[in-house]
């Protein structure tokens, strides 16, 4: 066993429950759900966060969460989904093994996301040039 949870599932060295591998991609369902059915979306290859995850296997990776998320909405009669990224401690990410979260979302489930709160005056364009010109 190494010491990252997610690459220890994989192994199958702590039991989890699969829904989907492949060559390169294993998902699994979140231990502790936000709803029945949230599920983990991960490479088998070790990459701390997603910043550090080659763009080839990430877009290996957006085909197979639009499979799961269909068989998810089919299977379980999920209304529409969330996909979650979380990159970073200071993001909530706790797992550190680059992984994508499917969230099924059902009717008056009572998940709340994304409280917005507004610019300052001039604040938007302004910080819209300093990603524009950060952009590699
Ligand atoms: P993060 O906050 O890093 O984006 O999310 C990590 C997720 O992994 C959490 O939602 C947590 O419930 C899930 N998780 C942590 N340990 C395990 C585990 O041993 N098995 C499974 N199936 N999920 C886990
Ligand atoms: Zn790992």
């Amino acid at each position: 066993m190494n010491d990252c949870i997610f690459c220890n599932i994989i192994k199958g060295e702590i039991p989890s429950a699969k829904v989907y591998e492949d060559d390169e991609i294993f998902a699994f369902l979140d231990i502790n759900p936000v709803n029945p059915g949230h599920t983990l979306v991960i490479p088998k290859e070790h990459y701390d966060d997603f910043s550090l995850t080659p763009n080839e296997l990430l877009s290996k990776m957006m085909p197979v969460i639009d499979k799961i998320s269909k068989a998810i909405m089919n299977g379980l009669g999920a209304q529409g989904f969330n996909l979650e990224l979380n990159n970073g401690r200071v993001a909530g990410q706790i797992v550190p093994h680059a992984h994508f979260h499917i969230v099924p979302r059902f009717p008056d489930d009572g998940l709340h996301l994304w409280p917005g709160k507004p610019y300052a005056e001039g604040e938007m364009q302004k910080t819209a040039e300093k990603i524009k010109n950060n952009l590699e």
